[in-house]
């Protein structure tokens, strides 16, 4: 097998936010981890931009123990820290202020591939974007990296996309959404579109439902603020499960190429159904096992924000009609767990009979904790005394087909970094796109805000309200995933 990994040009990568929690958790491990795998050619620099005055040498022992602490075994290689560490300079630039833009100016090469990473809080995205167009530090090639939330509803999305469109062309925005960057998102595709197998069976026709569950079995303490004001409707549900959702219902783009796929994701988007009351369920943890309640945690007693949510919903189109998707997603859950089921319709006609039981093909795509596809089909139970069957699972995890390399698959963050740096925006949400999804998930929130909703309670460390299990068990299936 012979590995074809694109080579990166010579880059500078600006990561305003270089001291915040997203910098040491996610974004800086990721570049180490390149750094690692040779992707950062010689005279490349990753930048730290934040207001705290630190020298080049304190904020290189922070980034050393933030490596140490998050970029796992990799990190402990001293050699290998050290190197990356000579790549890394700090500037102290208010992003709305008038300091700092000057040194950061003058550490920038000519020539080199230039990134700009806005991980700071979404308050300060348009002052950034301003300030950085102003002092003259963008060039026709530079690219920004917006994080989440993007926007908070329809208006200030559309107007977040306007104040950047000021002073970034659409082919310069990468709005992130690291789901996207799962090997396992990415090999659905290639299992979709890559196979004779699958899309002739993907519709209507032959799949009875969709699930999409991302679970996780954390609180919201630490980040209470922000959740308070945003509910799993618009931390997960419009961002990450509807680009979920779209990957799984989108027409086969002309090409894996940005606009060809972003063009069919936003039709999946357009065509979703307005979502009836009766198909929305709303629930907030309670204290159980230790445990604070979602309430405690936000320390409101009163909150009405949902800390999980589960909806039924549509694509009306031809090849989706008939066939409901299942999204469910929240806070302290019984385990973290992110996974897709595709499940197939019955066969017609069974010619073994009642006493074979029900059995179904379904697909399922594990995003978390671990990464895999399995795809589950019916044969005989081995032995003699008559014809049972049983439902094995075809394991298409890449692990053990692919060695060494299906096990050191690149994390979200490193392989979308590295596709800003190529210019890459395939794996990237466009402005149309988000305002779409928030077109779709305003009338949802207002609905319920109308109706004045209080969400069900649920008990921390379970598999929700009650009223999720129902609302699948009404329609005569059940979740899968959350220990099932
Ligand atoms: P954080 O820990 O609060 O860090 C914010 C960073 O921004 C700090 O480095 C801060 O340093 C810097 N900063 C704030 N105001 C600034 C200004 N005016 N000019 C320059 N730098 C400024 O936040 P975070 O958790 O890393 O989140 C950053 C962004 O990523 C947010 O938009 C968040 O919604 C998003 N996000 C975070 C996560 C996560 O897991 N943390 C996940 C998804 C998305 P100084 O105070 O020194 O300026």
């Amino acid at each position: 097998m012979v590995s074809r990994i694109i080579p990166v040009e010579t880059f500078d990568l600006v990561v305003f936010g270089g001291t915040g929690d997203l910098a040491r958790r996610k974004i800086l491990p990721a570049l180490f981890k390149r750094y690692c795998s040779g992707q950062m050619p010689e005279g490349s620099q990753v930048i730290g931009a934040a207001r705290s005055e630190l020298t080049e040498e304190q904020y290189r022992a922070s980034v050393a123990e933030a490596l140490r602490e998050f970029a796992g075994d990799a990190a402990q290689d001293v050699a290998a820290v050290s190197g990356f560490c000579d790549h890394l300079h700090y500037v102290a630039v208010d992003a709305r202020g008038e300091s700092g833009w000057g040194d950061l100016a003058a550490l920038l090469n000519e020539g080199s591939v230039r990134a700009f990473y806005f991980s700071v809080g979404p308050g300060v995205y348009s002052d950034l974007a301003k300030g950085l167009k102003r002092h003259g530090l963008t060039e026709a090639n530079t690219r920004i990296v917006v994080e989440k939330p993007f926007g908070h509803d329809l208006e200030t999305a559309q107007k977040l996309n306007q104040e950047l469109a000021q002073y970034f062309d659409e082919s310069q925005i990468y709005r992130i959404d690291h789901y996207l960057g799962k090997e396992t998102v990415q090999n659905l595709m290639a299992v979709r579109f890559g196979n004779m197998l699958f899309e002739p069976l993907w519709n209507a026709q032959y799949i009875d439902h969709i699930q999409i569950t991302v679970a996780e079995s954390v609180g919201v303490a630490g980040r209470g603020e922000y959740y308070e004001r945003s509910g799993a409707m618009r931390d997960m549900v419009q961002n990450h499960l509807m680009q979920l959702l779209c990957l799984i219902a989108m027409e086969p783009p002309s090409q894996f190429e940005p606009d060809a796929v972003r063009d069919e994701k936003l039709k999946v988007i357009r065509a979703l159904d307005t979502v009836a009351p009766h198909h929305i369920v709303r629930g907030q943890y309670t204290a159980a096992d230790g445990a604070d309640s979602y309430r405690e945690d936000v320390d409101n007693p009163r909150s009405k924000t949902e800390s999980f949510i589960a909806l039924k919903c549509q694509v009306n189109n031809w090849r989706w009609a008939g066939t409901p998707f299942y999204l469910r997603t929240g806070k302290r859950l019984s385990e973290r767990d992110s996974e897709i089921t595709v499940m197939f319709k019955d066969t017609p006609h069974s010619i073994f009979g009642d006493e074979a039981g029900r059995h179904r093909n379904e697909l399922n795509i594990q995003l978390q904790p671990n990464e895999g596809i399995t795809l589950k089909v019916t044969i005989k139970e081995p032995g003699p005394g008559g014809m049972r069957l049983v439902d094995v699972p075809l394991d298409m995890s890449f692990a053990e087909a692919l060695g060494p390399k299906g096990q050191g698959a690149a994390d979200a963050y490193e392989r979308l970094i590295m596709d800003v740096i190529r210019g890459n925006q395939t794996l990237f949400m466009r402005d149309d796109e988000v305002e779409a999804a928030w077109a779709w998930t305003d009338p949802i929130i207002r609905g319920w805000e109308a109706r004045g909703d209080v969400p069900k309670p649920y008990d921390a460390f379970s598999f929700g309200p009650d009223d999720a299990a129902l609302m699948m068990r009404r329609d005569g299936r059940n979740w899968r995933g959350l220990g099932k």
